[in-house]
């Protein structure tokens, strides 16, 4: 089956086929479903247009962008409830799992948005390390000119590691600049797209940090999980 086809395919489908190669007692099979339908209750009708449109959900203004690539994160939810053994299965089976429910988002974005959203996480590295790299640099060229003695002093490490420690610092700032300014165009924090933002009310939650921009990782595809609903 190609990923075209089971973009095709509900949830229902998925898992019924992956509870079938499973081999699961039948016991499990019914667990498995009875809290899949838990969960289908708690995700809005809407969900799948996040996946499923032609527009970039991540524009703030009009005209939104044709969507390019999909982003992705994992959304939790304590429902439905499931009690787990303690650490290392010593304890009672007393422990209240936090997370019932585990449903991947993939959400339609634009070329424009896609390359904003990496850059508020990339722009950070390219400047820790380019100032890094120019304090490297500058030192060699120091100690080549015997401006600074490599062997007897302390400096060029001091030197060195202040280099490191300024682009770091830098770099944060470059991307909360970057980002204060781009928040007017694109919706950095998933939260902020309608239907996530009534997800949230809900009770969902990110798998990861829940910053002010939101890390996300791009697809191409819509991946397997499958459309949650009938169309
Ligand atoms: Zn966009």
């Amino acid at each position: 089956m190609s990923k075209d086809n089971k973009t095709l395919l509900t949830h229902d489908q998925v898992l019924e086929e992956t509870l079938k190669k499973a081999r699961y007692q039948d016991a499990d099979v019914e667990e498995n479903r009875k809290a899949w339908e838990t969960t289908k209750t708690l995700i809005p009708k809407e969900f799948d247009k996040l996946n499923s449109s032609e527009k970039c959900y991540f524009c703030i203004h009009e005209p939104k962008g044709e969507t390019a690539a999909y982003a992705n994160v994992i959304l939790a939810h304590e429902e439905p409830l499931s009690l787990k053994r303690g650490l290392l299965g010593l304890g009672k089976k007393n422990v209240r799992s936090r997370i019932g429910s585990l449903i991947p988002a993939y959400i339609a974005t634009c070329k424009r948005c896609k390359r904003v959203l990496r850059m508020i996480e990339l722009i950070k590295w390219i400047v820790t390390v380019g100032i890094s790299l120019i304090t490297f640099a500058v030192l060699s060229l120091l100690i080549g000119n015997g401006i600074i003695e490599e062997s007897r002093l302390i400096m060029p490490y001091a030197i060195a590691l202040a280099g490191v420690i300024l682009g770091y610092v830098l770099g944060k700032i470059s991307s909360t600049v970057y980002s204060k300014e781009k928040s007017k165009e694109v919706h950095l924090n998933v939260f902020d797209l309608d239907i996530l933002k009534e997800m949230k009310k809900g009770g969902w939650f990110l798998l990861q940090d829940d910053k002010a921009s939101t890390s996300l990782n791009f697809a191409k595809s819509q991946g397997d999980f499958g459309r949650i609903f009938e169309k």
